[in-house]
């Protein structure tokens, strides 16, 4: 499935799995028990990454994940991913979008609305952004939506990143230069144009420790907009994480797919 570089596409080919590739002649009686809902952000990435970064990472993976599923015999559409994530923290980054928490519930709320009507009660949303959290959300839509069973992923949370990385990071850092110079290698500029990316820490000790917790003002921690050195990225380290993440999220797309949400505990 995977051509030259471009990862996750079959290119003149119409995925029936992949809404916006599809027909509704197509998908209009066919059987579907699982939507999946990729969900990035707009956002700088250090000097040498492209704003929609986490947007093409997380379509790239979504897309070879569900085409897997899909042979295995998922049941699941992918819906158009949400390119704009909750960035409060880098709102003086220029051009850097920021959705509110609340204007994403909305937006999650409205979709799960009109899957509910169409009988489609299973929800995967794959994130592919440290900003986005929707667990709490989730919560709430519960009693909105009893049917539904919605879930949500961070897919570079899937695997240890230190199995396949030198440099721990978490923004424009070795894991996502790696990545993208295995999913989009024309939208990296070379590595010599990067920033450093280090980071401050916090003065306070608990907020380092990560069991205290606050938004962290990215430029005032970063002055390239990256956290974490690229400097040792490569196509190589890319694809193997790429390829484990996939399988990873192919199992996860595949057990909900086939779970029954009345019985899901053992
Ligand atoms: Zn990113």
């Amino acid at each position: 499935m995977n051509r030259g570089g471009n990862p996750g596409s079959r290119s003149g080919i119409m995925n029936p799995y992949i809404l916006a590739e599809t027909t509704w002649k197509t998908i209009k009686d066919a059987a579907i028990e699982l939507a999946i809902l990729p969900w990035g952000a707009t956002e700088a990435h250090n000097l040498h990454l492209p704003f929609g970064t986490d947007n093409i990472e997380t379509e790239k993976i979504v897309k070879a994940a569900a085409g897997k599923a899909y042979e295995r015999g998922a049941k699941i559409i992918v819906l158009p991913a949400i390119p704009f994530g909750v960035n409060t923290g880098q709102l003086d980054i220029r051009i850097n979008i920021n959705i509110n928490p609340s204007t994403q519930f909305s937006i999650l709320k409205d979709i799960a609305d009109v899957l509910n009507r169409h009988r489609i009660h299973k929800l995967l949303i794959a994130n592919g952004h440290g900003g986005n959290d929707f667990r709490q959300m989730i919560r709430e839509l519960g009693p909105v939506f009893p049917e539904m069973f919605i879930s949500t992923c961070n897919w570079y949370q899937s695997v240890i990143q230190s199995d396949f990385f030198e440099n721990p990071g978490d923004h424009a850092d070795e894991m996502e230069t790696s990545l993208m110079l295995f999913v989009a290698p024309e939208l990296v500029l070379p590595l010599g144009e990067a920033g450093k990316g280090s980071a401050k820490k916090f003065r306070i000790k608990g907020l380092n420790e990560k069991w205290a917790w606050s938004e962290r003002k990215w430029s005032s921690v970063t002055r390239d907009t990256g956290i974490g050195d690229p400097s040792k990225a490569n196509r190589e380290k890319g694809e193997k994480f790429f390829n484990e993440v996939v399988l990873k999220l192919c199992d996860l797309i595949t057990d909900l797919s086939n779970a029954d949400i009345h019985n899901m505990y053992e």
